[in-house]
């Protein structure tokens, strides 16, 4: 017998939401969801009437829901928000070239404007030429911190107030996983921040309005939706320990769906005991950029790829930075280290 959808009692149920396990139609499912980001939204004070916002868009499942959820909801509660489309080209062949072709088409069926930086024009280096350098153990490294600061120089360029960026439930659940497994006690405070005020010069605030999303609705969402998006993987993904640490959360997840909020909400209510010691932030001193250190991560993964040294921003090599910033050369000694030999 065809079960009735649990809030409006009228249509057919066509799902069981994942994260109440209510049975809904679709038309309740889609105000059910865009209601919770709403409420996420309204509740955090994320945003401000008048603000330009650029959504940080792969073309994935994420942030094309992202895209969506925030058009939707800035006409319907009329948030009086600038939206715009903000993307990275990291220079993966076969990955990244087909997902912007995604992104170009969610510009036109959304009709905002957009706006592509590439690594290759802010870094003089794609990440196909990254690997062939570093190999396919530590390329996420670069990856991941050349995007962050591009995310923050696309978003200067178009002069926006905000960025928000497509990190769901699972994802945020992950990070505190991967945080506690390290001992990251800095990264661990930060990770579960809905928002961050801004952090100093050369940072925009960023939010995210799907923390409390779960992944496996926006993937019902964007399917009942239709809506386009790309699904590959990027082809240099080999990041096994965030597998692991996936893979168990999904487990748990399994067994007892509201898993992924109790570790959002484990590591939003942990505190820090006093007395230890956390970074200061500062600035950069060759770009300016956000750091806690005297260059910033960027920078000095950037010289240890101009330098054929690319194991020089992976591990902690601080004493370094004064002869980095000083142009001095490296002594024997240091380069043979720094080199790819076991990469
Ligand atoms: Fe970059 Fe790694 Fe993500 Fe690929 S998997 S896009 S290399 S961070
Ligand atoms: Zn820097």
């Amino acid at each position: 017998m065809p079960v009735q959808c649990s809030n409006c009692v009228q249509r057919r149920a066509v799902l069981k939401r994942p994260k109440t396990g209510h049975s809904l139609c679709k038309d309740c499912f889609f105000w059910a969801f865009e209601e919770e980001i709403h409420q996420t939204i309204v509740s955090a004070g994320l945003f401000n009437r008048g603000e330009t916002v650029a959504i940080g868009a792969s073309g994935g499942k994420d942030s094309t829901v992202l895209a969506h959820v925030m058009k939707v909801l800035n006409e319907r509660y009329d948030y009086g928000l600038n939206l715009l489309l903000l993307s990275v080209d990291e220079g993966i062949t076969g990955y990244r070239d087909d997902s912007l072709e995604t992104v170009k088409r969610n510009q036109q069926q959304y009709e905002l404007p957009l706006k592509i930086v590439s690594y290759e024009e802010l870094y003089g280096w794609t990440m196909d030429a990254i690997v062939k350098q570093v190999g396919l153990k530590n390329n996420c490294t670069f990856c991941g911190v050349f995007r962050r600061q591009a995310l923050d120089r696309g978003a200067m360029m178009l002069k926006v107030d905000k960025i928000c960026t497509g990190h769901n439930a699972d994802d945020v659940a992950e990070t505190v996983l991967m945080n506690v497994l390290r001992g990251d006690i800095a990264r661990l405070r930060r990770c579960t921040a809905i928002s961050t005020a801004s952090e100093g010069e050369g940072a925009i605030p960023r939010c995210k309005p799907l923390k409390y999303a779960y992944e496996k609705e926006i993937v019902l969402y964007a399917y009942f939706k239709k809506l386009d998006y790309f699904s590959t993987e990027c082809i240099y993904s080999p990041n096994a320990y965030r597998g692991h640490a996936r893979a168990f959360l999904k487990d748990l997840e399994s067994i007892r769906p509201s898993s992924i909020i109790d570790v959002i909400h484990s590591g939003e209510t942990l505190s820090v005991k006093d007395g230890v010691k956390m970074p200061v932030q500062g600035t950069c001193s060759r770009c300016g950029y956000i750091s806690s250190q005297a260059l910033c991560k960027s920078c000095v993964l950037l010289e240890g790829l101009n330098r054929g040294l690319p194991k020089l921003g992976i591990g902690k090599h601080h004493r370094l930075h004064g002869k980095i910033l000083a142009q001095e050369p490296l002594t024997e000694q240091e380069e043979k280290k720094l080199k790819a030999v076991d990469f």
